[in-house]
């Protein structure tokens, strides 16, 4: 059987397991179907073959941080569709004007309100949607 997908699905890069722990079932109980990466490679590699409606990204993980994958992603034709929703934990002034610049659809600061976050997310999606057509 061909299980199309009624849920949206949605990625989640973030190092930190509790944390991963916390937003998958946020998001879950908001409806999402929640794909898991530990880190940015791993990541792109979901991304790609799997095609979520859309990607939560933490920005600072080790090695490859958050922005550096988006920006592979953006200029992936394969991924590039795809809405980025970066997440930063320390709230400098040029975050979210380094987010945007990276490619990101929507910035969003720790801690995230998680009783909006499913809304947040379902928005991204709805608005990139509207853009590709
Ligand atoms: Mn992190």
């Amino acid at each position: 059987m061909n299980r199309k997908k009624k849920c949206s699905r949605v990625l989640l890069v973030e190092d930190d397991a509790i944390n991963m722990e916390l937003l998958q079932a946020v998001l879950e109980g908001g409806g999402f179907d929640v794909l898991t990466a530990p880190d940015a490679p791993t990541g792109i590699n979901l991304a790609q073959r799997e095609q979520p409606d859309a990607i939560l990204m933490d920005v600072q993980m080790p090695e490859m941080d958050g922005l550096q994958a988006t920006r592979i992603l953006q200029t992936d034709p394969t991924t590039a569709h795809i809405p980025i929703i970066a997440v930063t934990a320390h709230v400098k002034q040029d975050d979210a004007e380094r987010c945007l610049e990276a490619g990101c659809a929507l910035h969003l600061p720790k801690p995230l309100d998680t009783r909006a976050l499913p809304k947040i997310v379902a928005r991204a999606i709805k608005s990139a949607m509207e853009r590709t057509g």
